[in-house]
C-alpha cells in the first residue's frame, strides 16, 4: 500500500548529499520537505496565473481568488471543519495563536481571569498568552506533566474554576512526541464553559485531525510542517467565537464600509485576513493536502508507527543515552542526550555524516526545566524516512560516543 521508496522519489531534496554523504533528514518537526507537486503548483501559479486576489475583475485575479477559496475548502475537509468560514489563513501556527490571544483576549479576558496552558508547550503557545495576561491583568497557569511525558490531566479538574477563560494545549509535543488527550481535555473544559485551543502544529503532519471529533473551539497548524510552503498557516475557530471576536489587524480586505467617521467589518473569515493574503502559500497548501490524501493519512500513520517502533528499539538498547518521553501514544519525535556530550557537539558531528537533527531547547524552555537540562538532540521523522536511516543515525551516535570516549 505504502511504498516509501516511491514516496521518496516525489521529494527532490531527499536524493541530495550533504558533506558528501546521502542526506538523512531528521528535522521534520522544524520544517518538512516539499514534494515535486507542491513546488510545481507554486511555479505554475507564478508562471501562468499570478494576480492579487479578491479585488480584480480580470481573468487572472479571478483564477487566483478561486484557487485561494478552493484551498480554504480543502483545509476545511482536511480538519473536518463544518464550514469554510471557520477556516482563517494566517502566516502559521504562531500567528494563529497570536490572533486568538489578542482578539479573544481583548473581548473576554479581564483582571483576575485565568488562562491554562501546559509545561510542555512550544513558546508559541506560552508567550502570546503571557502577553495577553499582562495586558488584561489575568494570570497564566500551567498544567504539569510526568517524567514519561504524560500530561497530569487529573489536575485540570482542580485548576478549572469560574475565572478560567481559556485552555490552550498542544495536540502533540514537539519534543517528546506525546499525543495529548485533547478530546478529554475539551470535554472537561466545556463542562466548565471554557473554550479549548489546540496547537496542532505537530499532529497535523502525522495523524487525522478532526476538529468536530475533538470538539475544540480553536485549532492552529502550519503549512510548512505539512509539506507546503513557509508563510502559510491555518486557524480554525467555531463560528460562534469568530463572529463575536474583534478583528486582529486592520487593513484592506477585512472591511465592509470605510468612512472617516468609522468602519464596518467583513464577516469571518475575511474579518481576520487583513491585507494581501498569502494566496500562493494557500495554493501550495492545497497541493500538499492533495498529496497527503493521495497517500492516505492512515497509510502514513502506519508507516510512521513502524519507524517509531524501530527507533524506540534502537534507542532502548543504547548505553549512555537518555531518551526524554515515553508516552504510550506518540508521534515519531525523539529527544535524547548522550552522557557527557553536549547536544550541540553531537548535532554538529552528526551533520558531518549527512544526518540533520536539531539541538537546543526546541522553543520549549519550560519543558527543558522539567528535566533540568539546557537542551537535547531531537530526531523528528516524516512519512519519507526509512528504517535504514534510523540505523544510520544509531551508527552515527556510536561514532559520536567513540570520538568522546
Ligand atoms: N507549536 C508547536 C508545537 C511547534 O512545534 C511549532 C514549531 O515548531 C509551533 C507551534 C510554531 O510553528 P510556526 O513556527 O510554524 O508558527
Amino acid at each position: 500500500m505504502f511504498d516509501v521508496e516511491r514516496v521518496r522519489e516525489d521529494f527532490p531534496i531527499l536524493s541530495s548529499e550533504v558533506h558528501g554523504r546521502p542526506l538523512v533528514y531528521f528535522d521534520n518537526s522544524a520544517t518538512s520537505q516539499k514534494p515535486r507537486c507542491v513546488i510545481e503548483a507554486v511555479t505554475d501559479l507564478y508562471t501562468n496565473h499570478n494576480s492579487n486576489i479578491h479585488r480584480g475583475v480580470h481573468e487572472l485575479s479571478g483564477r487566483c481568488s478561486a484557487a485561494y477559496e478552493d484551498a480554504r475548502s480543502k483545509v476545511r475537509g482536511f480538519i473536518n471543519a463544518p464550514r469554510d468560514e471557520e477556516v482563517i489563513f494566517t502566516r502559521g501556527t504562531t500567528e494563529s495563536i497570536n490572533l486568538v490571544a489578542q482578539s479573544f483576549a481583548s473581548a473576554y479576558l479581564e483582571r483576575g481571569d485565568e488562562v491554562i496552558v501546559t509545561d510542555m508547550e512550544h513558546h508559541s503557545n506560552i508567550v502570546p498568552w503571557q502577553m495577553a495576561c499582562e495586558r488584561s491583568g489575568a494570570s497564566l497557569r500551567s498544567m504539569p506533566f510526568d517524567d514519561d511525558g504524560n500530561l497530569e490531566t487529573h489536575l485540570l479538574e482542580e485548576m478549572l474554576n469560574p475565572r478560567t477563560r481559556m485552555v490552550a494545549v498542544s495536540h502533540v509535543s514537539n519534543v517528546l512526541g506525546t499525543v495529548n488527550p485533547v478530546k478529554d481535555i475539551a470535554s472537561l473544559a466545556h463542562e466548565h464553559d471554557v473554550p479549548l485551543l489546540v496547537d496542532a502544529a505537530q499532529s497535523a503532519p502525522h495523524m487525522k485531525v478532526d476538529v468536530q471529533d475533538i470538539d475544540c473551539d480553536f485549532l492552529a497548524f502550519s503549512g510548512h510542517k505539512v509539506h507546503a510552503e513557509t508563510g502559510i498557516g491555518v486557524l480554525y475557530g467555531k463560528s460562534e467565537w469568530l463572529e463575536d471576536m474583534p478583528p486582529y489587524q486592520g487593513g484592506g480586505g477585512m472591511v465592509g464600509i470605510v468612512k472617516m467617521g468609522g468602519t464596518t467589518y467583513a464577516e469571518p473569515p475575511l474579518k481576520f485576513e487583513a491585507g494581501t493574503p498569502n494566496y500562493v502559500g494557500a495554493v501550495s497548501l492545497s497541493a500538499a493536502l492533495d498529496y497527503i490524501a493521495s497517500l492516505g493519512m492512515e497509510n502514513v500513520a502506519k508507516h510512521e508507527a513502524v519507524l517509531t517502533e524501530h527507533m524506540l528499539e534502537s534507542l532502548a538498547g543504547f548505553e549512555g543515552l537518555t531518551l526524554y518521553g515515553n508516552a504510550p501514544l506518540r508521534c515519531p519525535v525523539f529527544s535524547f542526550n548522550l552522557d557527557g556530550i553536549h547536544h550541540y557537539d553531537a548535532g554538529q558531528i552528526l551533520d558531518k555524516m549527512g544526518i540533520a537533527v536539531r539541538t537546543g531547547t526546541h522553543c520549549a524552555e519550560p519543558l527543558m526545566d522539567h528535566y533540568g537540562i539546557t537542551g537535547n538532540v531531537r530526531a523528528s521523522l516524516a512519512m519519507y524516512n526509512t528504517v535504514e536511516e534510523i540505523d544510520i543515525l544509531a551508527e552515527g551516535l556510536r561514532k559520536v560516543q567513540g570520538l568522546f570516549a
